[in-house]
Order: C-alpha cells, then structure tokens, then sequence
C-alpha cells in the first residue's frame, strides 16, 4: 500500500484537502482491503485510486493459525519475492513480527531466512501492508495491534530509510497511532545503522541479537560478527546508550550445548555489565529449531542459564516460542514457499 502514491493521485485531480484525511483513515483506521470499502470517496476517485495506488499489493500466499493464537502469513509482493508475517497473541494483546526485506544476506547459522539468501528490501507500503493485515486478523478478534517488532524475515537496518518511513506511517497520530516505544527494530548488529537509528529523533526500541557472548561462537553463528566484531559492537551500543539514553533490549536464543553454559552466562553478564550497565534487558528465546542443526536447550539447561544471570543481576525474561506448530520459526514457512515455487518451476520445465 503506497500511501505516497495515493496522495498523489489526490494532488493530480486537484481533490479538496480533506480527502487526504479520508484516504488516510481509510487505509490506517477502517483498513480497507480494497478501494471499494473506502465509501467515503467518490466512485471516480476509488477507481483512479485502485489503478495507481492498489490497496493491497502483497498477495497472500498461505495462512495457518497455531493452537496458541498465532497466525502466521506467507506473501510475495508483485514481483514474486516471498515474505513472511507473524501475529502473536500474549493473553488479550496482539502484538506482530514484520519482515523488512524478502530474504536475508547475513546468514545466520540458526536461522531459515539466512539459508533462503537475499531477494530484496521491501518499500515501506510494503512492510505497512503487513502491519494491515494483522490489524484485520486482530479486528476479527476484538482486538488491536499493540506492538510491532521488526524480528521478520531480513536485517532492518540495512533497508533503514524504508524501515523508518514504515515507523513514521505506523507511529502518525492521525493515521495507524502506535506510539514509537512500541515498534521495536531488530538488527543482528549492523553498526551503521545502529548510528544512524541513534540520531533519529523518534524514541523506537532498538533490540540486538547477540546469541553468543565471545567473537569465536558468534561468528559461527552470526558473519555479520567477521564485519563488526563484539567490541566495535558494544562500543556502538554504548555510543547508542549515550545519545538516547534509552535501553537495548539483548536477544539470546539457546542452543543445546552451543552458547547455554553457565560459564557463558557469566561471559555475557561481564559483556552487559561492562558496556551496558544498568541499561539493558536480556530476552532468552526458546529455539524453534530449523533445519540447521541446533537444537533448542533443554528446560534444565535454560533454567541454569537464567539462575546465573540472576546471581549476575542481568535483568532477563524468558519467551517461550510461538507457533512451534506452523513452522513459526524465522522464515520457515517462506522458505517452504520459496521450495515449492522453485519445484513448481522444476516441474513446468520438466514435463512428464
Ligand atoms: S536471523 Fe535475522 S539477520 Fe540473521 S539471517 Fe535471519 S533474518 Fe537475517
């Protein structure tokens, strides 16, 4: 959904100011799947708005729902890149995991995104359609979005000026009204943009997956690490830290035998105590294995993990995963797409 190109076909016939309003509404507040729910508009304009602006651009390509209440969504923009969009429900709150491009370059050991390799950045009217589209799933529900983490498929802050025009659509008062410190960006420690993020004057939470508390493990895990290594990491967190002086939420996903030993507990402690101190959280995050081979931690494992970052005073939680049952893992089920696609492809090539 390009709301820019909306407004522009507004300018173009010279339509009265308060129609920019009434677009606006109908895209953010009434969430329109199509033109011809937006009834306030005249016919004329509906149509103009539907040939140059279409309300939905994204074609959804797959939905399951987990017994927990989480929905998953499988897209391919225009183009045909596929993407992926996750609503979760915590209780009575809905809260949605976003994708910012189709694939991933980074490849992160754990994860099924990074093994898809990179397809595109996506457009902020792109990543605003998926927010849409969770805000319908949530409406049939009663509900409404109120969190939005940008923990999908691709790495934010290397589509930082889409990623941001997103925020500033998602965040406008007068249009979809989530406040800043509910969106928040993920990155796998792109340095550049953590300090381009730091200067941006709307109050975003910024979380860092970080997965492994010395260079050796993450750069196993995480190549970004061979480019940015911990201590140019942390020291741009702490430059982040300085200029915001807001918190950084730690990501750490546990893997059986690979990073959940008390001793790197303590590690990670020393890292957070040292460069964060007093302003970080730690999320554990119970593995939704992939097809890499790494297994979540078992519960006794997490529960000495957690029992030393308490003796260590590092304020944690730990998130249990969701949709383990519909592949809700990091671009599992696009990745599925993305096979399917190219066997179907195999196959018109090949016929019988
Ligand atoms: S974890 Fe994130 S940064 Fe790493 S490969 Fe997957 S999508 Fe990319």
């Amino acid at each position: 959904m390009d709301l820019e190109a909306a407004y522009t076909v507004l300018r173009e016939r010279g339509a009265p100011a308060y129609r920019v309003e009434q677009v606006r509404h109908a895209v953010t507040r009434d969430l329109i799947a199509s033109w011809d729910e937006a009834t306030t508009l005249p016919k004329d304009l509906r149509a103009a708005l539907a040939d140059a602006a279409p309300a939905t651009e994204l074609v959804l390509d797959g939905q399951q729902e987990s017994r927990d209440g989480t929905v998953k969504a499988r897209f391919a923009t225009a183009d045909g890149f596929p993407l992926e969009t996750v609503l979760m429900r915590h209780g009575d709150r809905h809260a949605v995991c976003l994708s910012s491009q189709s694939g991933c370059a980074l490849a992160c050991a754990f994860c099924a995104t990074g093994a898809m390799g990179f397809g595109r950045s996506l457009t902020r009217g792109e990543i605003l359609e998926q927010l849409l589209w969770a805000a319908r799933v949530a409406r049939g529900r009663d509900a409404r979005i109120r969190n939005v983490v940008m923990m999908g498929m691709g790495e934010p802050l290397q589509n930082l000026d889409e990623v941001l025009g997103f925020c500033g659509l998602a965040n406008d008062p007068d249009g979809f009204g989530l406040g800043a410190r509910s969106i928040a960006i993920s990155t796998a420690g792109w340095i550049p943009g953590i300090d381009a993020l730091a200067a941006q004057p709307l109050q975003l939470k910024l979380a860092i997956s970080l997965h492994a508390p010395d260079d050796a493990l993450r750069e196993r895990l995480m190549p970004v690490n061979r480019r940015y290594p911990l201590d140019q990491l942390m020291a741009a967190l702490r430059r982040y830290r300085a200029a915001t002086r807001r918190r950084v939420y730690v990501e750490y996903l546990l893997l059986e035998g690979v990073n959940d030993r008390a001793e790197q507990a303590d590690r990670l402690a020393d890292l957070l105590h040292e460069h964060l101190p007093g302003g970080c959280h730690v999320n554990l995050i119970w593995y939704n294995p992939t097809a890499a081979d790494l297994e979540a931690s078992s519960p006794e494992r997490v529960e000495r993990f957690r029992a030393a970052l308490d003796r260590r005073r590092i304020p944690q939680t730990l998130r249990r995963s969701k949709g383990a049952d519909i592949d809700a893992a990091c671009g599992q089920l696009a990745v599925r797409g993305a096979q399917e696609a190219r066997q179907r492809r195999r196959a018109e090539r090949e016929p019988a």
